[in-house]
């Protein structure tokens, strides 16, 4: 027998698929001494980029192993926000990030499911990319970044 709750929550989130994969998974780390060597022996390949995001207080470094791509964060002042957490935490999953086509779109669709976005207005990210963040409050504790190449 058809079970219409499970069939219309089907159609409801197929309609469109926004949030296409997972474009990559966020590691805090205390030294990039350390872990860049790390992830280079873990995934057998060479990080392809470091970069600095200043306006977070945060260092980052690229790996992509067939499709799946690692960032690790090293912060780069003691206020930033991974040194934060990295403080209360210690080093490991920072946050998940998901590939969107239309990142204003998708902010607007999460707020009105009542997600707290951190930055209404996307903002420019590393790897080329806009991003926005939603409150882990919201998300089970898992701080989610939506991310969209810039064209
Ligand atoms: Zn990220």
């Amino acid at each position: 027998m058809l079970n219409f709750k499970v069939l219309y929550a089907s159609l409801r989130y197929t309609k469109t698929n926004p949030m296409k994969k997972i474009e990559h998974i966020g590691i805090a780390v205390n030294s990039f001494d350390v872990s860049i060597p790390l992830f280079e022996k873990l995934l057998n390949t060479h990080c392809y980029k470091t970069e600095e995001v200043a306006s977070e207080g945060v260092k980052t470094a690229f790996f992509q192993n067939g499709p799946n791509k690692i960032e690790l964060l090293e912060a780069t002042s003691p206020d930033s926000p991974i040194a934060k957490f990295l403080e209360k935490k210690g080093e490991g999953i920072h946050h998940i990030a998901f590939d969107v086509e239309d990142i204003v779109a998708e902010i607007a669709r999460l707020k009105a499911e009542g997600f707290t976005v951190l930055n209404e207005v996307p903002k420019k990210g590393a790897d080329n990319k806009l991003v926005a963040f939603l409150h882990p409050k919201g998300t089970n504790g898992v701080l989610i970044e939506l991310t969209q190449e810039i064209a």
